[in-house]
């Protein structure tokens, strides 16, 4: 249990709640969930579903007829043809992270993860017993894979690479060339991908390309999907993983094992999701554009502070090094002094030294109301 670490976001939130318990305002940019609601037409699919009885335990890999939807959509949008037998549906895409490791690596393993990255990469790589590499992410690169590093990083124990377009926490998004580099490095070896794609719909420019739909790499990638950041459906849990058919068995049996299936009329719910009307999901990702080209120019208009141009997620990494306080500490106080909740960019592995990661899934009036309070809090330091 030692080797496990957690997600600060949530303890940030809970000294936040804290805080506004004693009377204080606080802004919230901490917590990496959509500040909407999940579409009505996805809501009513799940009440019809509990009203016709669909209530009791589905197949461990999840039911026949949303395999088969996911599998329609991940050819059409990802360019990914997969059969049912290929996919698992999980409570959340978190679940995937972990039994990929659990599936694939142990002591003597090397998984190359993006540092800055998701908490919960580094964790569950300890938790196997595989030493975790980094794969540095720099703001001079904008927060792109350094495909020379990478290349020295890859050797016989490297066992995964885990990579994650665009990404948490800087919104950076590696390119279609960096991707087919990546896969030529790895192609016909036994080194497998994680490739998480959990943010591939919230996108302003280009959509990421999937490395499972290059030649030869579906049978080494393991896609991690979800339902919580496109269709706001964060407490429904639901995710799934594409893989090969044997570790797609090998992933089902770890299922079976903790949590037997994901929740049945979720699940009828996810199918309308991916098949209904895509309109608040397409307006969803408009109103984060839209945010996303306030904060960066108003945080860049900030003495002391510059941010990059996120090009998808809902997430914003600005560079606080000229304070010279550690991230953490300016977080620390961002939140005590400043009353806005944020999260150190070391919450995302050592190299987010000297970063802050704002979340933008809060409304724009309340975006302007945490920006003055950033800028009055960093002319006081
Ligand atoms: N992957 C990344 C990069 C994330 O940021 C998150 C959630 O914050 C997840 C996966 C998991 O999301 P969920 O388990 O809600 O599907």
């Amino acid at each position: 249990m030692g080797r496990l670490a957690t997600e600060s976001a949530f303890q940030i939130l809970a000294r936040a709640n804290e805080l506004e318990a004693q009377g204080k305002s606080v802004i919230h940019l901490e917590i990496g969930q959509p500040d909407f609601k999940t579409p009505k037409n996805i809501i009513e699919a799940a009440y019809k579903a509990m009203n016709e009885g669909k209530t009791g335990y589905g197949p461990t890999p999840g039911a026949v007829q949303l395999r088969e939807a996911i599998a329609e959509y991940s050819a059409s949008y990802k360019k990914v043809n997969t059969g049912i037998d290929e996919i698992v549906v999980t409570p959340g895409g978190k679940p995937v992270m972990f039994f990929t490791m659990l599936m694939l690596c142990q002591e003597g393993d090397e998984v190359i993860y993006p540092n800055p990255g998701f908490p919960i990469y580094e964790s569950v790589i300890n938790f196997s017993g595989a030493k975790p590499v980094p794969m540095p992410l720099l703001e001079k690169n904008n927060f792109r894979v350094d495909l020379a590093q990478l290349k020295k990083d890859i050797n016989d124990k490297t066992r995964l690479i885990i990579i994650n377009n665009p990404g948490n926490p800087t919104g950076g998004m590696f390119s279609a060339d960096d991707i087919r580099a990546i896969a030529d490095m790895v192609r016909g070896k036994n080194i497998y991908i994680l490739s998480d794609e959990i943010y591939d719909r919230i996108i302003f420019g280009e959509q990421p390309l999937s490395i499972a739909s290059l030649p030869g790499m579906k049978d080494q990638t393991i896609i991690l999907d979800g339902f919580s950041k496109t269709y706001a459906m964060t407490g429904w849990r639901l995710g799934y993983g594409i893989m090969n058919r044997e570790l797609a068995g090998h992933m089902s049996m770890l299922m079976v094992n903790s949590a037997s299936c994901a929740a049945t009329m979720t699940q009828w719910a996810a199918i309308e999701a991916l098949k209904g009307p895509q309109d608040a999901a397409a307006e969803m990702t408009a109103a984060f554009k839209e945010r996303r080209d306030y904060l960066v120019g108003a945080l860049n208009n900030i003495k002391g502070v510059s941010c990059a141009k996120p090009e998808g997620a809902f997430y914003v990494f600005p560079n606080i090094s000229s304070f010279g306080l550690l991230s953490k500490q300016f977080a620390d106080r961002l939140l005590e002094e400043g009353g806005v909740a944020a999260a150190g960019g070391t919450a995302f592995g050592s190299f987010g030294e000297g970063f802050l990661r704002l979340s933008y899934a809060n409304s724009l009036p309340n975006l302007k109301i945490a920006v003055e309070r950033i800028a009055a809090f960093c002319a006081g330091l």
